[in-house]
């Protein structure tokens, strides 16, 4: 792999042009999304997009989202667009929705990693529509941080992985959502959730009439399953740290927390629910608000390893509305341990 001194471009005008030229060169620039950060190629490119699973280490048989900007590249990505897909669109494109379609013959193999779908979103965030327009061409990224560890939602989340390995970072201040987009099947008659994000399942009913869940959202897919998301197989989002989840009240919580061995353990705990531990802790937003969680979730397990924490007890967060996410996201960097403690 070739090094690289990897510039932060200015989220501005300028910063766009430098961003599209490198990505039209067949280089890889690290964009801001309203989700987390993604490190983009030319989606059209197999050689560029093939140089993601390189600097991200990431498994070959993981599958990658398109961006487009405007509803006009859908028909030219995608070889059918259900009525569904289309309504889905109307209420929540440009946003953080996913959508599985059916490839067209335009995609090359390594975005789709041999599967006969294609995933494909608008993105909302301004700069990241700007730099895909610039570029004249759909961008494939997946989320801009080496493989395995928590996504970025911050340019420097995205220097902490990637400084060396690729040419440059687009900086465009922290991402307002905070955990990757909803993604969902559209390719039947009613949507099916494959993976949970700022769309939430009651959203998604609302346009579609239904929504069905996939069981590997909140649970383990069996050992041999074939994955209908590839990407939810992996252990994933995790910190160098061993990562428990703990499911309980805020007291029963801080009991369980406050008995275990004290100088290994840290604590990631709500907002206003510290005052009770006695081991170092790192908060995530309020227990009540969901959004707030989502968008902490990922700096809040980077910064646990910064503190040197061994083993990190969670609050496992409410599974409701966008909670759904950072708790499907929790299940998957504590590689699917939870704890219930009484109370
Ligand atoms: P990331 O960009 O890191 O958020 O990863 C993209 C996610 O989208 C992964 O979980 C993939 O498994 C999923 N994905 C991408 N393409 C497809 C597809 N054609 N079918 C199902 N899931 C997909
Ligand atoms: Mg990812």
């Amino acid at each position: 792999m070739r090094e690289y001194a990897t510039r932060l471009l200015p989220g501005d005008a300028l910063g766009v042009k430098e961003a599209a030229a490198l990505l039209r060169a067949g280089e890889l620039v690290g964009i801001p999304t309203e989700t987390v950060y993604g490190l983009a190629a030319d989606a059209l490119n197999g050689g560029a997009v093939s140089r993601i699973f390189t600097a991200k280490g990431r498994p070959q048989d993981n599958p990658l989202i398109v961006h487009i900007a405007d509803l006009d590249a859908l028909p030219l990505l995608a070889a059918e667009v259900p009525e569904l897909a289309a309504r889905l669109a109307r209420a929540y494109w440009p946003g953080p929705l996913t959508m599985i379609f059916r490839k067209s013959a335009r995609i090359p193999d390594e975005v789709s990693a041999g599967l006969a779908t294609v995933a494909v979103r608008m993105p909302s965030h301004p700069l990241a529509r700007a730099v895909i327009r610039e570029a004249g061409t759909p961008l494939a990224a997946p989320s801009a941080n080496l493989s395995g560890s928590p996504s970025p939602t911050l340019a420097a989340h995205v220097m902490a992985d990637l400084a060396g390995r690729i040419p440059a970072v687009l900086d465009g201040g922290e991402c307002a959502v905070g955990v990757e987009s909803t993604v969902v099947d559209v390719t039947g008659k009613t949507p099916c959730l494959l993976r949970p994000g700022g769309i939430t399942p009651a959203m998604l009913a609302a346009v579609a009439g239904g929504v069905s869940v996939h069981p590997a959202v909140t649970g383990r897919l069996p050992e041999g399953a074939a994955a209908a998301s590839p990407g939810m197989k992996y252990k994933h989002y995790a910190p160098k740290a061993h990562v428990v989840l703990v499911r309980g009240t805020p007291a029963a919580y801080a009991a369980f927390v406050n008995a275990r061995q004290a100088g290994q353990v840290a604590a990631m705990c709500f907002d206003g629910e510290e005052g009770a531990l006695r081991v170092p802790y790192i908060t995530y937003g309020r227990r009540e608000d969901s959004a707030e969680q989502a968008r902490r979730v990922f700096d809040a397990l980077r910064r646990l390893d910064e503190i040197g924490a061994q083993t990190v007890y969670c609050a496992c967060p409410p599974e409701e509305g966008v909670g759904l996410a950072v708790y499907n996201r929790l299940l998957r960097a504590a590689g699917f341990e939870v704890i219930d403690v009484a109370g």
